[in-house]
């Protein structure tokens, strides 16, 4: 592929470059609740400036930027530090869903709130024993007179405290086979005592995500989305939109990173131990490895129109990266690197769940094997 900018992608780059350098909002302060109203006012200016659904299409607020926009905007983004959006599962995979099989009346209804932030938005995949293998989840969703009534666990549930809706996915069909009995539901998340959750806390000490019990929780008929039965393949979907919005965007967020490693290894005396240098040398290879998948996954989403298995492949490099590098990092700190509240060990910590959220590395390389490379299937 062609890596050279047009000039019409270089004047977009300009002017976001531009945009952001007069509306960078600063540091995310600390705690998770002040960090997350701050990531809604973050989000809020983004949505002003046209920013906030960049690749949703015009017609649903969004910009209808190219890929090679989106991925422009995820290097500069990253490249200028800037925070994260609020609703960020709502942006990559709520919205996208809806606009790929929901019902006109669905699009009037949940597009705009989500660019907004208005309604924050989770996923409600992951069970306690259905993780990798999701077809195999058991909450369970009985018709009931207008709509659904679902009840069982959900585990992992990103934002699931903050949120309004949830992307659920249930099984509606005890008896058809494992992928065809399931159904995708937006839930209301506001009804009481029957959509509960309860914080989990990472390593790092932050609580991210949550427990989420379901009893007879209601969903409305009209809150299915492409149709009863069909929800393995509105999962896809999403999971696909999950993994092909990161690459670009990773890929540059792992150089800075890189940068910053290397100012470390500088400031501590250490850029000249050749044991430091050569895995700063292997991690360098890494990182241009990804940026060039990241760019060759781009191209073939331009070919054939949906994110495909190939956004597996810059997943699992950044996830390895993205580990090695803050790894290094702690050991440079020498006995610093274990104190809490460094910058460089909180990041080590948070990277531990990068190879298992979003698909766990042995998934992905599964995939990429049989999917990307055609090797026999395992099962
Ligand atoms: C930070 C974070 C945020 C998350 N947010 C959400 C969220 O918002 N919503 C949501 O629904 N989920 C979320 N998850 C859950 C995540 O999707 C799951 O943790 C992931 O899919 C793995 O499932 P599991 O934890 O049940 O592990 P399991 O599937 O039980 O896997 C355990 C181990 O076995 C390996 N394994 C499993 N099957 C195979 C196989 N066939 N071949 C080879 N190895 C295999 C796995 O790689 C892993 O090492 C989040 C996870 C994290 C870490």
């Amino acid at each position: 592929m062609d890596l050279t900018l047009s000039p019409n992608e270089e004047a977009f780059r300009d002017e976001l470059r531009g945009w952001l350098s007069e509306n960078h909002p600063g540091e995310v302060p600390t705690g998770d609740e002040a960090g997350f109203a701050f990531r809604v006012e973050w989000q809020k200016r983004l949505h002003a400036a046209g920013y906030a659904g960049l690749s949703w299409p015009e017609e649903y607020g969004g910009k209808g930027a190219t890929l090679i926009e989106q991925a422009i905007y995820g290097e500069e983004m990253a490249r200028a530090k800037a925070p994260d959006t609020a609703n960020v599962l709502g942006l990559v995979m709520g919205g996208p869903v809806v606009i790929a099989h929901g019902s006109d009346e669905q699009k009037r209804r949940y597009l705009e709130p989500i660019l907004s932030a208005e309604e924050i938005w989770c996923q409600g995949f992951s069970e306690p024993e259905s993780g990798s293998d999701l077809a195999s989840l058991k909450t369970r969703a009985v018709k009931t007179d207008g709509g659904w009534l679902v009840t069982g666990q959900k585990v992992w549930t990103t934002l699931a405290h903050v949120s309004k809706w949830c992307m659920l996915v249930a099984r509606s069909d005890q008896d058809a086979p494992k992928h065809k009995g399931l159904t995708y539901f937006l839930l209301d998340m506001d009804q009481g005592d029957a959509v509960q959750t309860r914080p989990l806390h990472q390593i790092t000490g932050e609580a991210e995500f949550n427990e989420l019990f379901l009893q007879d929780a209601f969903v409305p008929d009209e809150n299915v989305v492409g149709g009863v039965g069909n929800g393995w393949a509105v999962a896809i979907t999403t999971l696909m939109h999950e993994r092909a919005g990161l690459g670009a965007a990773a890929a540059a967020s792992v150089r800075i990173a890189l940068g910053q490693l290397i100012d470390l290894a500088k400031e501590r005396g250490v850029a000249d131990d050749p044991i430091v240098r050569q895995k700063i040398a292997a991690l360098l290879i890494e990182v241009e490895a990804l940026r060039l998948n990241a760019w060759r996954g781009l191209t073939q989403i331009m070919k054939t129109g949906i994110p495909g298995p190939e956004g597996s492949l810059p997943k699992l490099q950044w996830s390895a990266v993205n580990q090695g590098l803050t790894e290094l990092a702690v050991s440079i700190q020498g006995e610093e690197g274990v104190a809490k509240d460094s910058e460089w060990t909180y990041r080590f910590l948070r990277a531990r769940a990068n190879s298992i959220e979003g698909g766990t590395t042995e998934i992905l390389k599964n995939i990429i094997a049989e999917r990307v490379l055609g090797l026999p299937k395992l099962r």
